[in-house]
């Protein structure tokens, strides 16, 4: 178990130490910002939307370890997957997050954020990407706030 748990942990690490895909995106049709103000957090997702999947996707921002890792491990996961199926991907990663379960084989590697639930605060690191990546893709220009 500790074993996994410092896998799990060196996967955080990595992606918080060189985020991936931490630019924009050439061609981006939409924008959101997300701000955490519990733990500081802050991000703007990228999205280039072509013919209903996300043909690229960036984020910025700066915050804890959890939320640029999560941020990062989000862009891989959902690059090149339709709208539809980023949207189910969301569902199952707030749903591991927050009721626990099994991390179904769709979720890949952001299976690690699995022992965020444990503690509740950091949920919202870990989700506020997301967040700010469903409200991009409701072309809503909000800023998206956990609390
Ligand atoms: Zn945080």
């Amino acid at each position: 178990m500790s074993e996994l748990r410092e896998l799990y942990q060196n996967t955080i690490l990595d992606h918080n130490k060189q985020p991936r895909n931490f630019r924009v995106p050439g061609g981006a049709t939409c924008h959101a910002d997300g701000h955490n103000p519990l733990c500081g957090d802050k991000v703007t997702v990228h999205v280039a939307v072509d013919g209903g999947a996300l043909r690229d996707i960036g984020f910025q921002g700066s915050g804890c370890a959890i939320s640029t890792a999560s941020a990062s491990l989000m862009t891989e996961a959902v690059k090149g997957k339709s709208i539809e199926e980023t949207l189910r991907l969301f569902d199952e990663f707030h749903a591991l997050l927050t009721t626990g379960g099994e991390a179904s084989e769709a979720l890949g590697k952001l299976a690690v954020f699995g022992g965020v639930r444990e503690f509740p605060m950091r949920v919202k690191c870990a989700t506020l990407a997301w967040h700010t990546l469903r409200t991009a893709l409701g072309g809503k220009h909000e800023t998206v706030k956990t609390e």
